[in-house]
């Protein structure tokens, strides 16, 4: 063999020099490096495992860091949201609580109308045999029917704009 040897430093084999990486020195010199290609390829791949381990370990180190604050500014969105959620809620409470106030209301008068409406109507129908039944009762009793005959006048009163209206009709 008419080319040198050298012995890898890392494997300890007596490897062609051909076989051993060139690098350049601090005194701008190229020499032949310690370890043979293989085992400087080998210790590449090492360091950049060991380096994918670090970034790996860097960014589970930076996420865990983050984490807090992720998770503080999560949880001022999520708080911002909140009150802006109640906020609508209460919102949306108040005008449909408004509203089936309303409602509720409308259905009172409504009902209210239609009972006097009735009342009206019955004693439409049966204001003879009321009166006769009244002067009746005022015989009998002319304080008590006088009561009842003030408090028909009252209602009367009170719905005589209405009756009034209807009569028109
Ligand atoms: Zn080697």
């Amino acid at each position: 063999m008419s080319e040198d040897t050298k012995i890898c430093k890392k494997c300890g084999k007596s490897l062609p020099v051909s076989a051993f990486g060139k690098a350049k020195g601090k005194n701008g010199l190229t020499y032949v490096v310690g370890s043979c290609k293989q085992c400087t390829a080998e210790h590449k791949a090492s360091l950049y495992n060991k380096n994918k381990d670090k970034i790996a370990t860097q960014q589970k180190k930076r996420y865990e860091e983050n984490k807090d604050e992720i998770n503080e500014r999560r949880h001022k969105k999520y708080e911002q949201n909140r009150d802006e959620v109640n906020e609508t809620r209460r919102k949306n409470y108040d005008l449909k609580r408004d509203e089936i106030n309303k409602v509720r209301r409308e259905k009172r008068d409504d009902k209210k109308d239609v009972v006097n409406e009735q009342k009206r109507k019955w004693y439409e129908k049966n204001k003879e045999a009321v009166q006769e039944h009244r002067q009746k009762k005022y015989k009998e009793n002319p304080v008590q029917a006088e009561k009842a005959r003030a408090r028909a006048a009252k209602w009367y009163a009170a719905n005589k704009d209405r009756s009034d209206t209807e009569r028109k009709k």
